[in-house]
């Protein structure tokens, strides 16, 4: 069938009655529009839509984003990964100030901001301001590989020019914030990934891949990256009720995150021995390894990291304060401030870990 009014009709109708209830589709306020595109990058919906409500509890608006304290920030965005987002967030917000705190609303002006690519720009003018942009997220990626029966791999360059001009193509004049968010919500509910629901499908009669029943060899995938495992260790070095904690350095990955004093395993060592080296190299103080938290496994794009957690004690070096090696700042904190800070995703499964430790003790 052609690729006519139909198309954009049935699709429109689809996403009228299905569509989620989601709290920026209230308003579609530029800046609610803005933060659900950032969070959106790297995290599921239903995820999104927690972080999305707790973020505009602390950050209501533009201005109160540009004068919040950056740690407010971080451990607002804790557990959505991938930090430069949230910094990138808030360094936009001061630019912003220079202009009335509003969010532009011309293409080009958006791409000069932090964090704002082609896709993030073209979904907040489309979505945001209703103009005629296009936008391409991997929902649309797959929907289209199958639509269009594209053969070459998903990630290729020739695949996603030819999806770029397709969905540029296929955009209703005036349409833009409807159409676009239907593909994006048909790719989300309907063309699944694994196993896509072709009876609820409005696009059937135009999708080549069904016809051809050929949907299970579309998209065509790139071969998997194999994912590298990185092992390493922690301590929670206690003295009375205090806990060490530090704050990365700006430069450092996770930036300017608290943790707990520890790194990577050097090869041929064991948990224990990595705690202690860490501590004498990053802190200059000289530890002993009690007690086992617990090991905890998280994924990082390719990467599967595998924390050891440890409660330590000091070893001669009780009345010496920690340097700053391989930190900006530390601090001694009771453990329920522990919940103030922002810390990466293996060190608060250690925290979370702990205090269900706590409780069983009736702590
Ligand atoms: S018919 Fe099936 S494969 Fe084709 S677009 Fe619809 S859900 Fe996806």
């Amino acid at each position: 069938m052609p690729f006519d009014r139909r198309f954009s009709d049935r699709l429109l109708a689809w996403f009228h009655l299905h569509q989620r209830d989601l709290p920026w589709r209230q308003t579609y306020a530029p800046y609610h529009v803005w933060i659900a595109e950032i969070m959106l990058q790297q995290t599921q919906m239903d995820r999104v839509v927690f972080y999305f409500n707790r973020w505009l509890e602390h950050f209501p608006d533009i201005p109160t984003l540009a004068a919040a304290d950056e740690d407010q920030v971080l451990r607002c965005w804790e557990g959505l990964g991938y930090y430069t987002r949230a910094r990138n967030l808030q360094r936009t917000a001061r630019l912003l100030a220079e202009h009335g705190h509003r969010l532009p609303d011309r293409y080009e002006e958006l791409l000069q901001l932090p964090g704002i690519g082609p896709y993030t720009a073209g979904a907040i003018m489309s979505i945001a301001y209703n103009q005629d942009y296009p936008v391409v997220d991997a929902n649309i990626e797959r929907l289209f590989a199958r639509l269009f029966d594209i053969i070459t791999p998903i990630k290729s360059s020739e695949s996603k020019a030819l999806v770029w001009q397709k969905a540029t193509e296929l955009l209703p004049a005036g349409q833009s914030r409807l159409f676009n968010q239907a593909l994006m919500e048909l790719g989300a509910l309907v063309c699944l990934p694994r196993k896509p629901r072709c009876s609820q499908c409005p696009l059937v009669p135009w999708c080549m891949a069904h016809r051809q029943d050929i949907i299970d060899e579309r998209p065509v995938l790139p071969p998997k990256k194999k994912s590298i495992i990185i092992e390493m260790a922690t301590g929670i070095l206690m003295r009375g009720e205090k806990i060490l904690i530090q704050k990365r350095k700006a430069d450092d990955v996770w930036a300017n995150l608290w943790e707990f004093p520890g790194g990577r395993l050097k090869e041929g060592e064991t948990p224990q021995q990595a705690v202690v080296r860490e501590f004498l190299e990053e802190t200059g103080l000289q530890v002993q390894v009690s007690d086992a938290i617990t090991s905890v496994r998280h994924s990082y794009m390719h990467y599967r990291v595998i924390l050891h957690g440890f409660f330590c004690k000091d070893a001669g070096s009780e009345k010496k304060e920690p340097a700053l090696h391989a930190a900006q700042e530390n601090r001694w904190v009771d453990f329920t401030e522990l919940r103030n800070f922002a810390f990466p995703a293996g060190h608060r499964k250690l925290i979370e870990e702990v205090e269900e430790g706590f409780r069983g003790l009736g702590v």
